[in-house]
């Protein structure tokens, strides 16, 4: 099979080829940080207009570098949500039109199904798997016990890993997005700032906001007092907490659910600490441990393509009256 896949559902306007679900022929992402990080995050109404410059040349440029023609296609897959709707809707409606124009049917495909799939364009998936997922809007644990299984076994119950990376980051005056800027100042450092870490008893719930008012209020004090803060300090402070919570909760969960692989998703998997701490802590454990390269870890079509090559597999279609689904829930594939 050969899909088209787009992905459209924050600030990279995003298209690839991919074939039998594993094998990416071709991979375009455009990404919008120069402009949106003038504003320190996205703009909704910024990111949609970008999404509709780019979208066509994106999907074109997917094309030329695959060196294919339209009816060699099987399908086309997109992301349906969650995301933010304007810019959901210019990919699906672009989805649609190609769709329609060659006579292919469309997949919709949920974005963090996608990041999780972006491990199976690296390895194969072994079940059943707990996917730790880590990225600007999502975080939690999730248990497959086969293809297209879902079942969310601990979330966050406010901030998301990359959102207090990236809250955190506009304290330190980082440039957005923040998690890049921290992972590397977090590296300078030997002895981090001591904060606090939210264990929330035994559950493989998350919290991120008692941390990140923690570096807030440190950063006040220390302006009241008239000192200047160490940003690497604070950085691998904050770094090491978040790091310390992922690596011990995804490995007692792992445990638990006596998995036979554990993989990392989403745009903070791309981070170095992290990743080092849940390598080391696998090893250790003597479970497979999985992680994309970083470019499969943030926004991209490459793993839409690959989720929605295994959803084609199975029978899932999706029809011309999709809609952009912007709160759209992490369920299980079904026909
Ligand atoms: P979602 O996938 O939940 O809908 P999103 O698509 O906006 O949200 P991603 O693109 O998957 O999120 O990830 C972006 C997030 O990843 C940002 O918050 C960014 O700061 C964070 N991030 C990227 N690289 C790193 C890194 N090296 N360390 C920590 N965080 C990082
Ligand atoms: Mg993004
Ligand atoms: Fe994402």
């Amino acid at each position: 099979t050969l899909i088209l896949a787009i992905e459209t559902s924050c600030d990279e306007t995003a298209a690839s080829i991919i074939r039998n679900g594993t094998e990416i022929v071709s991979n375009v992402v455009s990404s919008q940080i120069d402009s949106q990080s003038r504003f320190g995050g996205v703009v909704p109404e910024i990111a949609s207009r970008h999404h509709v410059e780019k979208i066509t040349l994106v999907i074109e440029k997917a094309l030329k570098d695959a060196n294919l023609e339209p009816k060699e296609l099987s399908a086309v897959a997109v992301t349906e949500g969650p995301g933010l709707v304007g810019a959901l809707l210019i990919g699906i409606n672009a989805a649609k039109a190609f769709a329609f124009a060659h006579g292919l049917p469309v997949v919709g495909v949920h974005h963090i199904a996608g990041h999780i799939y972006a491990n199976a364009l690296v390895q194969k998936m072994d079940f059943p798997l707990l996917a730790l997922v880590v990225s600007g809007g999502h975080t939690e644990l999730v248990l497959m016990k086969e293809h297209g299984h879902f079942e969310v076994i601990g979330e966050t119950r406010d901030d998301a890993a990359g959102e207090a990376y990236d809250k955190v980051a506009r304290v330190l005056n980082l440039p957005y997005p923040g998690g890049p800027h921290i992972d590397r100042l977090a590296h300078q450092a030997s002895v981090g700032v001591e904060f606090p870490r939210a264990w929330l008893d035994d559950s493989y719930d998350f919290s991120f906001s008692g941390l990140k008012s923690a570096v807030i209020n440190y950063k006040h004090n220390m302006d009241q007092r008239g000192e200047e803060i160490v940003p690497e300090k604070v950085a691998k402070g904050f770094q090491d907490s978040v790091v310390e919570v992922l690596t011990t909760k995804t490995v007692g969960a792992a445990r638990k659910y006596q998995v036979k692989q554990v993989i990392a998703a989403g745009g903070v998997s791309a981070n170095k600490g992290l990743r080092t701490s849940l390598e080391q802590a696998f090893e250790k454990e003597g479970i497979p441990f999985y992680v994309p390269p970083l470019n499969l870890c943030t926004d991209n079509a490459a793993m839409i393509g690959a989720a929605g090559s295994f959803m084609y597999n199975v029978g899932v279609r999706g029809n011309l009256s999709m809609n952009g689904n912007p709160g759209m829930e992490l369920k299980s594939w079904s026909k």
